[in-house]
């Protein structure tokens, strides 16, 4: 195609020859991005380790599906949409944009593979991206400025936010694209008043329409359009480049390596530190974060990566209950604590305390770890370990809230929260009829095939008591040869690490595991779901633990459970525990259990299953009382009562805790009940006996 403007390769900017101008600007251009790059790493070389290199292969199916697929981003239709042409628009463009920078320094580049058709091609889909992008940028800006989505709101608490920053960038890139569109649009529309042919401007795309507009206008000005949309293009890119490091815009550098690095097990929790085996803690100057420094490079990098959507908060329960935590300003905090403590220039780093500077103490144990948080955020960025991390880092000050300090005490000396005697701990299977009817028996001495692990609240508390003895008539309806610990087992120590008790939990893992491993057992069952994820996760050299919710659902499955019709007038909803759904994938179980009682009627709530709102925190969080607008468990029951349920399921003991609780704060009783699912399906299992009849 014959070129009828002079390019901006051969052109003259103010006396300087454009190939010469270019060079100098790519030059300073990627010098400045490299240099503020090489600044921005700084804090993560002087981190902790981390380990995030094995399963490469697995990481790469991640990044495919969270980075590349942008997976998670419909979870919010109108944004999720718009990010995903923004993304795909940015994936299109970048073989454009280098090719456009190229054409400064050398005015016939093509890149390889994209001269002739498959070059005219790749320009049509370019030229609807770019204007995609376009219209995109306008559309994100309407919603900052018109419509506000509520999440985008900064608390006064959490300081200003920052919208004007967000329209620059905005405006930004659309100049960018706009400058792109002009760039190509004036070369045609010169090409058309000379009879020459014009690359295809695709109708309806911002360079169709520029061509248009530019039909009539004189050689000479759409030679100086032409160079002048390449010089903003130019400048344009790389002031985006080097100014995105410094803001929310970040992530469009850091995500990629975000998402790959991203944890792969939920319901896990990382080690106090990743190059100290258990064994050897006790050489450890200190556990946890307590400086920025003491973060791993890892969760440095989520910070950076953080692109301020809300998301995370939108979903967290101690955020909706007007507790002072919001995980997005925990990022944002800590990401601007970056930004200033390692500034372009000068010295780094001032090694004060995060608590008490950057963070409250209550905002660090206001979250219950559900896990909302991290299911939504659509970049994978972490939060459960670093609040552990930071709780640790506060316990080992000896910075323990008061009402934590009783019972944490009672775990170490009687391996429960309550403070009960270690003999008192079988109690609830003691009763005569209880035992002539369902016999358990300790394995101590004599091995059983299964372990019921019943864990602390079921064993002490006078209401969850039922929720065991409901457990134990199961697996004895099912002939399962199983029996507890009893005074040997101590508390799974679930919450107690996550509250930063290592050492405790350590303690209380170390003397369950040996007790288990003396009983003989094949299996482990067990009611609770923390208990659950603590063998599952937390241990090593246990056997394998199933929630009692699975097994009855495969009894169900197999026939062996067989349910008398529900009662009528009731509508039932399932809450989804936090420690067995969103942490261990647990959904359909319990529901195909409610599922199989016949004529039970179900309905959903509008937050259920990976987007279900915690009860309000299990273990020491019923020790704990934050500073909250309204109980979490508050809103819960009220969500289930909009569902138009009547009786609330649920499959843990905590979650039982707080709900009836929160029922009876609600003014729901006598409108609304709570029951296990374990004690539901047992009331409703057709006997033996029955059957026979
Ligand atoms: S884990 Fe739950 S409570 Fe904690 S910050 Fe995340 S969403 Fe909030
Ligand atoms: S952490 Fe994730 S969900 Fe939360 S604001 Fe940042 S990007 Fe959004």
């Amino acid at each position: 195609m014959v070129n009828s403007l002079q390019s901006p390769a051969q052109a003259n900017y103010w006396l300087v020859q454009g190939r010469i101008l270019f060079l100098a600007l790519y030059a300073l251009g990627s010098a400045c991005f490299f240099y503020i790059v090489a600044r921005r790493l700084m804090p993560l070389l002087r981190a902790q380790r981390d380990s995030r290199f094995d399963r490469p292969l697995h990481r790469l199916g991640r990044v495919l599906q969270f980075w590349l697929g942008q997976w998670r981003h419909p979870r919010y239709r109108v944004a999720g949409i718009i990010h995903l042409l923004i993304f795909a628009g940015f994936i299109i463009l970048a073989t454009r944009a280098f090719t456009v920078l190229a054409l400064g320094v050398s005015e016939n580049f093509a890149m390889p593979g994209l001269s002739g058709n498959a070059g005219h091609i790749y320009g049509v889909i370019a030229e609807y991206a770019s204007t995609v992008v376009f219209l995109c940028m306008v559309v994100a800006a309407t919603r900052r400025l018109v419509f506000k989505p509520a999440r985008y709101a900064v608390p006064a608490r959490y300081g200003k936010g920052h919208p004007a920053d967000a329209i620059f960038l905005l405006a930004l890139i659309a100049i960018l694209m706009a400058a792109d569109s002009l760039f190509e649009a004036s070369k045609a529309a010169a090409l058309v008043q000379q009879g020459q042919a014009a690359e295809v401007m695709p109708v309806l795309s911002l360079g169709w329409m520029f061509t248009r507009a530019l039909a009539a206008t004189s050689l000479p000005v759409l030679q100086n359009l032409h160079l002048g949309a390449y010089l903003v293009h130019g400048l344009t890119f790389f002031f985006l480049l080097c100014y995105r490091p410094f803001g929310i815009q970040f992530h469009v550098e850091t995500s990629l390596f975000t998402v790959f690095f991203a944890k792969l097990d939920g319901g896990t929790l990382k080690p106090v530190r990743w190059d100290v085996p258990d064994e050897k803690l006790d050489q450890v100057k200190f556990f946890g974060v307590k400086t920025f420094e003491d973060f791993t490079w890892k969760h440095m990098l989520d910070f950076y990566s953080c692109a301020d959507c809300g998301r995370c908060s939108d979903n967290c329960p101690a955020n909706a209950a007007g507790r002072p935590l919001s995980p997005r300003f925990l990022t944002i905090k800590a990401r601007d604590y970056a930004f200033q403590h390692y500034p372009m220039f000068g010295k780094v780093g001032n090694g004060k305390a995060l608590v008490g500077n950057l963070y409250s103490e209550d905002e660090i144990w206001s979250c219950t770890t559900c896990g909302a948080c991290e299911q939504e955020c659509p970049l994978l960025v972490e939060y459960i370990d670093k609040i552990v991390d930071l709780r640790r880092g506060l316990v080992d000050d000896g910075n323990v809230p008061q009402s934590l300090q009783k019972p944490l005490k009672a775990l170490e000396s009687r391996g429960n929260p309550y403070g009960k005697l270690e003999k008192k701990r079988a109690d609830w299977a003691a009763a005569k009829d209880f035992q002539q009817s369902c016999p358990v028996r300790l394995v101590k001495g004599k091995a059983a095939d299964t372990l019921y692990f019943v864990d602390s609240i079921t064993a002490y508390d006078d209401r969850i008591q039922a929720i065991g003895r409901a457990t134990a008539r199961i697996l004895h309806h099912l002939g399962e040869d199983f029996g507890i610990l009893g005074a040997a087992e101590r508390d799974s120590g679930h919450d107690v690490r996550r509250f930063g008790e290592e050492t405790l939990f350590q303690a209380l893992r170390d003397h369950n595991t040996q007790a288990i491993q003396a009983s003989g057992v094949r299996r482990i069952v067990t009611s609770d779901p923390h208990a659950y994820n603590a063998l599952k996760h937390d241990y090593k050299d246990v056997p394998p633990v199933e929630h009692v919710s699975q097994v009855i659902a495969r009894e169900v499955k197999f026939g062996r459970i067989k349910f008398h019709p529900a009662e009528k007038g009731k509508v039932y909803t399932y809450h989804d525990p936090c420690y067995l759904g969103r942490h261990n994938q647990i959904y359909d179980d319990p529901r195909s259990v409610l599922d199989a009682i016949p004529g039970l009627k179900r309905v959903e709530m509008k937050r259920s299953r990976d987007r279900s709102f915690c009860c309000g925190g299990g273990g020491l969080m019923l020790f704990y009382e934050p500073k909250e607008d309204e109980r979490i468990g508050v809103k819960r029951v009220r969500m289930a009562a909009e569902a138009g349920a009547n009786v609330i399921v649920t499959a843990c003991p905590f979650c039982m805790v707080n709900m009836e609780d929160a029922i009876k704060v609600a003014g729901l009783e006598g409108k609304m009940t709570a029951i296990d699912l374990a004690e539901l399906a047992d009331q409703q299992i057709v006997k033996e006996t029955q059957l026979a009849a």
